[in-house]
């Protein structure tokens, strides 16, 4: 089944908790610091369904239609049919969407590659997997994660010793019918417009964290489950035209509050094994599929930012000027780049057991750490080349309304290149770009999204061959030997 945006948004008005600070929002859809990003994701589900976006939103298996993100690659081109399908996802909001409905549904999506990866002596959960992943299709779910514990609240003693409840997230209750959790876990993203969480543990634990090591899914809107979300981005401006980016894509993040909340058996997916927590995103394509999505959403957003760098030199004037030219061809380049390494993901496809393929893992995790490393660097650029451009325009559209300032405006602010107002326009894209607190929390989603920088490059130390490389240094000194003596006899 494939959701129209009405379905979807009708689905978030379920009773759910948010709360920002102290306030309780009602309802989502219209609350002013989320209506507007609930619109944006609505339209994700009607470009979806449009005619002709069919063939790259959504595939058929068995007389059914699903969308593409839920596509089990066997071949190189579904690995091609997955990438165009995130591109376009990622376009239609310019890479501001970290968490679109085709992110954690990739990771699911590659979990069900192998289920076996969730059986254990203990707990067969491999079909609760199977069973999750046919749900999430069939209902063309929107899910988010929540995969790590709470910053600083991750050595219990302090708790204990308090007697203060652990805010850890963990199983505090079993049940024939389940388990009962209680606790935090964060962070969230796009939450209070998902349908259901995803709880689990991206980051290892030590071995004795048993009660932590739980995975399971859990509706939004589940009794005793809140969500705290963090200051939301539009507030400060009244219209769209003065924070385009923030009134749209404002995804939101939110801390996930839990107070005896029931999880039935057949969505836990891992219990009392604090290795396996871990194990399921690396012993299945899991981490790969969705990280490649984050591979190419960075992608959409690189491409707005060197379009930005561009019009702003044609803004300025400074286009004309060669060093100012270099600058914009290194950009180019680096769009370039990474382009090349999200199509060498498929040109250098990874099979998987039965008959699955894969991105190429140590190319995806090239990528990841590229695009971890690189944003700040990309981002200051564009600030570089906007100079005071971004100050020099009014504070609102508001100008626009006077026809005497406006006609100030419009003598005044108009330059050789552009109209006054196209170039207000672009500054103000711009200032969402590098400035406002939309692009701080963008930037601080790049640095983190995926984890610091020291766990996203575990993740390349891991995936590589070292006997490779220490393969090539051993070729080369062997090809080589001690040189013979000189002959003492010629010496003399
Ligand atoms: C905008 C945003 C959105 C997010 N969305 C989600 C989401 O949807 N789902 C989700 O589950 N999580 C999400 N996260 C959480 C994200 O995964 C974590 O922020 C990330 O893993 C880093 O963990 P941390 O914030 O606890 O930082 P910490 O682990 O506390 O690290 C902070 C800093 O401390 C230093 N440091 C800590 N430990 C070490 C070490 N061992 N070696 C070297 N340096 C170290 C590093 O400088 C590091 O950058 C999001 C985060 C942000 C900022």
């Amino acid at each position: 089944m494939l959701k129209t945006g009405k379905e979807h948004l009708e689905g978030l008005r379920d009773g759910r908790t948010v709360y920002i600070g102290g306030e309780k929002v009602d309802d989502v859809t219209t609350h002013p610091a989320f209506a507007a990003a609930a619109q944006t994701v609505a339209g994700i589900y009607d470009a979806k369904r449009a005619p002709e976006n069919l063939d790259l939103y959504s595939y058929e298996e068995d007389g059914e239609r699903y969308s593409t993100w839920y596509l089990r690659a066997k071949s190189k081109d579904d690995l091609r049919r997955r990438m165009n399908c995130h591109k376009g996802i990622a376009d239609m909001t310019y890479g501001m969407l970290g968490r679109s409905p085709d992110h954690v549904s990739g990771f699911v999506t590659g979990m069900a590659t192998n289920p076996s990866a969730f059986d254990t002596e203990k707990y067969k959960f491999g079909d609760n997997l199977m069973a999750y992943y046919e749900h999430c299709r069939k209902n063309d779910i929107y899910a988010t994660y929540a995969v790590l514990p709470p910053q600083a609240a991750r050595n219990p003693d302090f708790y204990i010793k308090k007697n203060l409840p652990v805010p850890t997230l963990m199983v505090t209750e079993e049940r024939d019918d389940g388990i009962i959790i209680n606790g935090m876990k964060m962070l969230a993203t796009s939450a209070v417009f998902c349908d259901e969480i995803w709880v689990g543990n991206l980051l290892p634990l030590a071995e004795d964290q048993v009660k932590q090591a739980v995975t399971c899914a859990v509706p939004v809107n589940a009794e005793g489950l809140t969500l705290w979300s963090r200051q939301p981005l539009n507030m400060n401006t009244t219209n769209e035209f003065d924070g385009p980016l923030a009134w749209r894509y404002d995804e939101t993040d939110s801390m996930v509050m839990c107070e005896n909340v029931f999880v039935p058996w057949e969505k836990v997916f891992v219990m009392d094994d604090a290795i396996k927590a871990r194990a399921i995103y690396i012993e299945t394509p899991s981490h790969c599929y969705g990280n490649h999505q984050s591979n190419v959403r960075f992608w959409s957003k690189l491409q707005l930012i060197l379009g930005l760098c561009s019009k702003v030199a044609q803004a300025t004037g400074a286009i004309q000027i060669p060093p100012v030219q270099e600058v914009l061809g290194r950009l180019s380049a680096l769009e370039a780049t990474l382009s090349g390494m999200i199509h060498g993901q498929i040109e250098a496809a990874e099979e998987w057991p039965n008959g699955y393929v894969t991105f190429n893992r140590r190319v995806m995790y090239a990528a990841l750490n590229w695009c971890t490393e690189s944003y700040s660097q990309i981002i200051d650029q564009l600030r570089e080349l906007s100079g005071g451009g971004v100050f020099q325009m009014p504070a609102s559209a508001t100008v626009m309304h006077d026809p005497k300032i406006r006609e100030q405006f419009e003598m005044y602010w108009q330059t050789p290149q552009m109209e006054a107002l196209d170039r207000m326009k672009l500054f103000k894209v711009v200032w969402d770009m590098v400035g406002s607190e939309f692009a701080g929390r963008q930037q601080q989603y790049e640095k983190f999204y995926a984890g610091a920088s020291f766990i996203v490059r575990n993740h390349s130390f891991r995936e590589t061959d070292w006997g490779f490389f220490d393969g090539v240094v051993d070729d080369l000194m062997g090809s080589y030997d001690v040189p013979a003596a000189p002959m003492a006899a010629a010496a003399e």
